[in-house]
């Protein structure tokens, strides 16, 4: 069975383009097939991967019914990971689907005959709570939220989880939080850590116990067009992923043992 994950802030800039690329590339490295799908018009996470577009089968013309889904996906330089990538007219997509019918569920309708050849799904989703992310968000069984550590991190917050819960109520009841992830934490601010204190404080288990080191490599990463496991596989922020890979396999694992002793 896959797993799909959106990471989802409508915040930019807290990490959310660096989580989808790094973890999908750690999930890969641990051998489970593993399709980034770039779900925002900026495709970050589609020149982060160094990869060009064909511009007539990008993740705009699967949300729009043009192209199949399976059409658009691209391999990577890693063996057990895909892109659906995206380029900037995706942004058009957000007006084009307004008045569409079902238009909240063309993500996951596109993605519905591709999403079981691969072990986990990510969608890396834009900064904001616009129809993209509805779509991502109900394409998904789980939201992943990384949280910027910085003074205003938890403001937000309490709107993703409200429009988490619409889709819930609406559109998608399965809908779960995979995760917070603390992102960008300097271990010498006390700043950072009263908002790793506060979050912990807060949502206790749902936050992650990795939390992502502000890392130089991280931020250089994507101009070589390459996830951080290959462009410094020892820096601390691809350290960071790869623990964060092992704790979501670790809890999911947990999770299937303990509803397969239930039944
Ligand atoms: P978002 O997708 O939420 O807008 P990004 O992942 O693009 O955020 O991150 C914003 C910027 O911060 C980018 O320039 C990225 O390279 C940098 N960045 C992200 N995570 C880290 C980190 N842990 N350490 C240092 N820089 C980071
Ligand atoms: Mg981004």
């Amino acid at each position: 069975m896959s797993r799909v994950i959106a990471v989802a802030n409508q915040k930019g800039g807290v990490g959310k383009t660096t989580t989808a690329i790094s973890l999908a590339a750690s999930l890969a490295v641990a051998e489970k097939r593993t399709l980034l799908v770039d779900c925002d018009p900026q495709s970050n996470a589609t020149s982060g991967l160094g990869i060009q577009p064909d511009s007539e089968r990008t993740s705009y013309q699967a949300l729009l019914g043009e192209c199949a889904a399976k059409d658009a996906v691209v391999g990577t330089e890693l063996s057990y990971l895909w892109l659906l990538p995206a380029q900037r007219d995706l942004s058009g997509a957000e007006i084009e689907l307004v008045p569409q019918l079902s238009r909240e569920t063309k993500l996951r309708d596109a993605l519905k005959s591709i999403r079981n050849d691969y072990d986990y799904v990510l969608i890396d989703c834009p900064p904001s709570l616009g129809l993209l992310t509805v779509n991502a968000l109900t394409a998904a069984d789980s939201v992943l939220i990384p949280l910027q550590c910085e003074y205003y991190a938890l403001e937000g917050l309490s709107q993703l989880l409200s429009t988490v819960d619409l889709v819930r109520q609406h559109l998608n009841p399965s809908l779960e939080v995979e995760g917070i992830l603390l992102t960008m934490n300097d271990q010498r601010s006390n700043l950072c850590k009263q908002v790793v204190d506060d979050a912990r404080a807060h949502f206790g288990g749902q936050v992650f116990d990795t939390v992502v080191p502000r890392n130089i490599r991280l931020s250089e990463a994507p101009s070589h067009g390459k996830p951080i496991l290959l462009y410094d596989i020892s820096s601390r922020g691809a350290e960071a992923y790869l623990a964060l890979a092992r704790e979501l396999l670790g809890r999911r694992e947990g999770k299937s043992a303990r509803a397969a002793s239930a039944s």
